[in-house]
């Protein structure tokens, strides 16, 4: 497995698998663990399958990634081998993102926004907090602090075709394109921070935001794709200097379910495709580097496209897998399309 000394690579695209603990239900369905991960960059699925003559076996399929996360990393160990070396990239005026991809319950937003403990969230300890106390030691560093450049915060949701900001209750918001080809999201709120505390405010806001109104038939966070989003700005001017964009994507099990409940199901769940599907695209095109980038492909590759196509652009993405037996064809099916990211 992954130790705190290995090196952190260099990559534009890093593509990597974080697998996640048993849970305490998990653990009282007697439920098996069919995930290892057997060094630090490979995971091996045990697929329970029965053959011709009705005996029962394990078809092993390995997958390899530039890192996987076993069980027992924590978010501070992802942290080092995924976002963190981005941080430098915005600095360096770059554009970075990156992306939680999964199934809903695999740990996606335990990853992104930190902690969950019941019913509370402990955003200290997310991807999202970890990368703004970064940006702020950044800002202070001798080799920076001369740009004197400001920070501020947005965090908006995409669901289907709209767009809410998630520090405005849940205003619905336009996406519109400027005579530049810029992408805007009309009436975001921007806030403007500059210190730890702004931030776990916001994450936390945001947080609640999204996961108010869970249990209503037509809304559910596992549905929407929560982008966090801090920008680096150029003082006295309105010229942006870098962007993190952190994705926590909608869970990709609707995108795969052949037997979706109702038709409202299935249209989100056409709708999830769709811009999971996009959004692979977008990366592969990125890695292609030049050409076609087809970012019209769904809202969140729209909204993103500025993050797409700077030459200085970095991206990761941590595919989650819930390590259970019942999981098993979910898991594969995040680890095919990480596979094809790569
Ligand atoms: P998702 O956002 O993908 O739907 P969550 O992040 O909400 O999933 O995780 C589901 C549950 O599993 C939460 O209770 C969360 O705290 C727990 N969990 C997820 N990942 C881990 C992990 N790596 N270690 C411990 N608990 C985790
Ligand atoms: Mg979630």
């Amino acid at each position: 497995p992954l130790q705190e000394s290995d090196p952190v690579e260099d990559h534009q695209i890093t593509v990597c698998i974080r697998k996640r603990p048993l849970n305490k239900s998990e653990f009282a369905r007697q439920e098996v663990d069919v995930i290892s991960v057997p060094s630090k960059d490979e995971i091996i699925v045990h697929q329970p399958k029965v053959n011709v003559n009705l005996k029962k076996f394990l078809e092993n399929k390995c997958f390899k990634f530039d890192y996987v996360f076993g069980e027992t990393c924590c978010n501070e160990l992802v942290y080092k081998y995924t976002a963190k070396p981005l941080v430098q990239t915005v600095f360096d005026g770059g554009m970075a993102t990156c992306f939680a991809y999964g199934q809903t319950g695999s740990g996606k937003t335990h990853t992104m926004g930190g902690n969950f403990q019941g019913k509370t969230q402990d955003c200290k300890k997310g991807i999202y907090a970890m990368v703004a106390e970064d940006v702020f030691k950044f800002l202070k560093s001798p080799e920076y602090k001369d740009l004197n450049l400001t920070v501020s915060a947005s965090f908006f949701e995409i669901y289907g075709n709209d767009v809410f900001d998630l520090l405005e209750n849940k205003a619905r918001l336009r996406i519109l394109e400027d005579g530049y080809h810029h992408v805007n999201i009309v009436g975001l709120t921007e806030v403007a921070v500059d210190s730890m505390d702004e931030v776990i405010e916001l994450i936390e806001r945001g947080s609640i935001a999204r996961a108010s109104g869970q249990t209503s038939a037509n809304r559910n966070s596992s549905r929407s794709h929560a982008v966090f989003q801090l920008l680096l700005w150029t003082p006295g001017t309105d010229r942006i200097h870098g962007t993190f964009s952190l994705i926590d994507l909608a869970g990709n099990e609707r995108a795969v379910d052949m037997n979706p409940p109702n038709r409202q199901a299935k249209m989100e769940g056409a709708a999830i495709n769709t811009s999971l599907l996009a959004l692979k695209e977008c990366i592969r095109a990125l890695e292609r580097r030049g050409g076609h980038i087809p970012f019209r492909g769904s809202k969140i590759t729209l909204v993103l496209r500025d993050s797409f196509i700077g030459e200085k652009s970095k991206t990761c993405m941590i595919g989650t897998i819930s390590p259970g037996m019942a999981s098993c064809e979910h898991s594969l099916n995040t680890l095919r399309y990480m596979d094809r990211v790569k």
